[in-house]
């Protein structure tokens, strides 16, 4: 079962996470863009990217951006409510998937 993002306090003491879009599977419906547009991005190519915190488009496979912990919220809701189940959120220390598909 998957976690509920903290929304205060002991969530400020999570451990970095990072974000990534497997765009094999992406669909392009653009969900992931209208929850957190500060870190998703839709392409030319009709598929979503993460963007660094610079706004710059990612698009190396596997490319991950951090997550702040400001939007984790947003960014979670987009995992959870992808259609290609394509957005993985993992720990930066230890690269393990907190929300996704892949998640425990
Ligand atoms: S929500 Fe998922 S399937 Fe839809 S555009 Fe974003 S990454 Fe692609």
């Amino acid at each position: 079962m998957q976690q509920e993002a903290p929304t205060s306090g002991a969530g400020e003491a999570e451990a970095s996470l990072e974000v990534w879009i497997d765009q094999d599977l992406c669909t392009g419906d653009g969900i992931c863009v209208q929850y957190a547009p500060e870190v998703f991005e839709l392409d030319i190519d009709g598929l979503a990217y993460v963007k660094s915190a610079e706004d710059e488009l990612l698009q190396d496979p596997g490319a991950t951006t951090p997550v702040p912990l400001t939007l984790l919220q947003d960014v979670v809701d987009s995992a959870k409510e992808c259609p290609g189940d394509c957005i993985h959120v993992r720990r930066v220390s230890d690269r393990v998937e907190v929300y996704g598909p892949d998640a425990e």
